[in-house]
């Protein structure tokens, strides 16, 4: 039957993609080895560096997600090498199943996936190798099957401390644009991100920012790579061009999604509205009783928030009954937590109408699949969100 009105597309990721992104893309496809397309590579690119936060390289791959991981390992990685990972969740364990694919031989620190990585035992790991057999350690910013962010800064302070020369590669598919990354500052060698998360794109591109440590390791690296190959990229686009056919039309998406972030609304704004969406969430969960899967409040996650059900009581019928009156589609229970949470996306192109026609969605749809809750949990999200300013500059002109 047909359902009147926009779907809710509240998963996190993909993400609901702006109008002004989709007239974007909505245009001839060019020559990608002409003047016009050399200008667009350009522009991209350097937009790119903005958003990671680096003026290092970046490279841009047509491939979903999971090919900028791979390229993240088989650039710089050897056979039989040994990674240092931490079993935060299903996407941990899902590039942790890659690495051992690839002949790599990943130590796994189990996790409880409700904690974000611990830097002490990090640094302890480092310590007792002391041989340096570890080449590199990887982390999941944002965990996204368990809204758990993992605090990178610290990693990073935490492989200083070990003296350890290994190699730092973040995974921020979920959270680049959402929520705040300085792959400079925070010292981290290859960065993996994708283009249907916080970047409002349609699924499609991903990306490889990179350390110069990184491109030293990538000269005796052994794996073996073709399509995946930095050279290539990097030996195009140092003038804006690609080694084969670019994603020419979702490259005229990222223009467009690059101009509202970094022009139009600012960076530092962008985290803002997702940190305060993101507590506005949590609020409604407290109020309804229900428990949120991520136990520390400092690794909360902004771009989306996982709620664990009560005993008994399944996801997956929730969000039928959710998907089947109220046409939004929440976001699943991963692996480990399959049929016990569900994930309320509150990231990419969205604000605060959007958010609580999502939370009306979900407690209309907790009374209606009898799953036992308290009443009021939109009230509370209302209420946050009228007491909370709404932007960085908001919060700077009320401190003046
Ligand atoms: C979505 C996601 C992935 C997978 O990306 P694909 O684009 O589906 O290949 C990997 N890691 C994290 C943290 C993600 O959120």
């Amino acid at each position: 039957m047909r359902h009147a009105g926009r779907h809710f597309l509240q998963i996190p990721g993909p993400t609901n993609v702006p109008e002004r992104i989709l007239r974007a893309m909505d245009n001839p496809t060019i020559d990608h080895r002409g003047p016009e397309f050399q200008r667009l590579g350009q522009a991209v690119l350097a937009g790119l560096k903005r958003v990671f936060k680096t003026s290092q390289d970046v490279i841009i791959f047509p491939a979903s997600g999971t090919g900028a991981w791979e390229a993240a390992l088989v650039n710089t990685l050897s056979p039989g090498d040994r990674v240092l990972m931490v079993e935060t969740g299903h996407f941990a364990t899902l590039w942790f199943n890659m690495a051992k694919r690839l002949g790599l031989e990943p130590v796994f620190v189990p996790g409880d996936w409700r904690h974000g990585v611990d830097p002490v035992e990090v640094t302890a790991r480092l310590v007792e190798d002391g041989a340096h057999e570890i080449k590199a350690v990887m982390v999941v910013h944002n965990e996204t099957s368990t809204g758990v962010t993992t605090r990178v800064a610290e990693v990073r302070k935490a492989i200083d401390r070990a003296r350890h020369p290994a190699l730092f590669m973040v995974d921020t598919i979920s959270s680049l644009a959402s929520i705040d990354y300085c792959h400079d500052e925070w010292g981290v060698d290859v960065t993996v991100a994708g283009s249907q998360k916080g970047l409002m794109l349609p699924p499609g591109l991903s990306f490889n920012a990179v350390s110069e440590k990184a491109l030293a390791a990538s000269k005796s690296a052994r794996l073996p790579r073709s399509y995946w190959s930095w050279d290539d990229m990097l030996a195009g686009s140092k003038s804006g061009f690609f080694p084969y056919t670019p994603a020419t039309n979702l490259l005229y998406g990222l223009r467009e999604a690059l101009r509202m972030l970094l022009e139009e609304e600012g960076l530092e704004n962008v985290f803002q509205r997702h940190r305060r969406h993101a507590e506005a969430t949590r609020c409604a969960v407290r109020a309804w009783n229900l428990e949120i899967v991520c136990l520390n409040p400092a690794e909360y996650s902004s771009s989306l928030t996982a709620v664990l059900m009560p005993e008994g009581h399944s996801e997956i019928h929730f969000r039928d009954v959710v998907l089947d009156r109220f046409n939004m589609s929440l976001g699943s229970g991963l692996t480990r937590l399959r049929d016990k949470a569900f994930r309320i996306g509150h990231l990419g192109d969205f604000n605060d109408l959007m958010l609580m026609g999502t939370l009306a969605g979900i407690e209309m749809g907790l009374e209606l699949a009898g799953v036992p809750h308290q009443k009021g949990g939109v009230d509370a999200a209302m209420a946050y969100l009228g007491s909370a300013s709404e932007t960085a500059r908001d919060r700077r002109s009320k401190a003046a």
